[in-house]
């Protein structure tokens, strides 16, 4: 059997300008470049790109061509993506922003995104995205470091008038940066300590927030975050699946490689286990 050709991607080439630390576990990169003239026009608030990294070990850097280094070297030097959410895109300037959570030594973004320099390059694929905020809503948007980019740009979107819940969770409030809030806004930060990912993030949400008819909901982060507030949006409130935006940005352990591959997987187990607890329920 013929093996399928992968389907070409468009690959874009981005430079750092220069980089901003936003607070202690937040390093927002400024890119430029004559490429990013050419990204089509962004509709949502969660776009996101991913980043072509070499892995560790590998002979080549940046520019370089995925499908001959996909024909030349072995797949354990092959190149890897990371995902991350546009901040914003200026157009009339040609900047593109994007805020990367700096989470030690282990990876291969949060440790470049920590010691990028002006004029360092690298490549990507995108945009995706899927989420926006209605105008007519009210709306619930909660989430670690990893999703405030996306939540700071939904939150930029919004009418004046639009009523939000915002619960973001960080490690302490020396990590806590400045939103776009309104009178209508409700902003909860939500201290972790030394709690595992996402555990105070879903106690707050489930303590403090409840549903309205008219409730749109971005929920993105840690996985375990994601497990537990499904169950509480689908299960628990049989929140219309339409009106939720959840799944989980990375996972405790995992590289992201691994995380997704798995996700599906994780994914439509925890649909199975709804099901099952919503027939238990009726
Ligand atoms: C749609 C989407 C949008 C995203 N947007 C952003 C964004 O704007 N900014 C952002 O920083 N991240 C974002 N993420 C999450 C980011 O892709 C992952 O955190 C990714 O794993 C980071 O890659 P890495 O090379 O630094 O670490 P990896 O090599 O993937 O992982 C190495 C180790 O670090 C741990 N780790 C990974 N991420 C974190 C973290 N945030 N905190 C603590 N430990 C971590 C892993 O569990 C693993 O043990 C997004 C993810 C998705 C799917």
């Amino acid at each position: 059997m013929s093996e399928r050709p992968r389907p070409q991607r468009v690959v874009r080439s981005a430079t750092v300008l220069r980089t901003e630390t936003l607070s202690p576990s937040l390093v927002r990169i400024v890119f430029g470049g004559p490429d990013l003239a050419a990204l089509p026009e962004l509709t949502y608030t969660d776009h996101y790109v991913k980043l072509l990294f070499p892995p560790a070990g590998a002979d080549y850097a940046w520019p370089f061509d995925t499908e001959e280094i996909r024909g030349s070297r072995p797949a354990q030097l092959w190149p890897v993506t990371r995902t991350y959410t546009i901040r914003w895109f200026d157009r009339d300037t040609g900047e593109l922003a994007i805020d990367f959570v700096v989470h030690g030594d282990a990876g291969l973004a949060g440790p470049w995104a920590a010691n990028a320099q002006p004029g360092d390059m690298l490549g990507f694929n995108g945009p995706g995205g899927a989420y926006a905020p209605d105008p007519e809503a009210s709306h619930l948007l909660a989430g670690d470091e990893a999703a405030l980019p996306a939540i700071a740009a939904a939150l930029e979107r919004m009418p004046a008038d639009a009523q939000a819940d915002v619960f973001v969770e960080v490690a302490d409030a020396a990590h806590e940066i400045p939103l776009r809030v309104t009178e209508r806004t409700r902003l909860v930060w939500v201290h972790r300590g030394d709690a595992p990912y996402g555990l105070a993030l879903a106690q707050a949400v489930r303590r403090q927030w409840t549903p309205r008819a008219d409730s749109q909901v971005f929920v993105h982060g840690n996985a375990e975050l994601v497990r537990d507030l499904r169950r509480f949006l689908f299960v628990e409130h049989k929140v219309e699946r339409k009106a939720v935006s959840i799944s989980g940005y990375w996972r405790t352990g995992f590289t992201e490689d691994r995380w997704q591959s798995t996700k599906r997987e994780l994914a439509e187990q925890m649909e199975r286990e709804e099901q099952v607890q919503l027939l238990g329920a009726s």
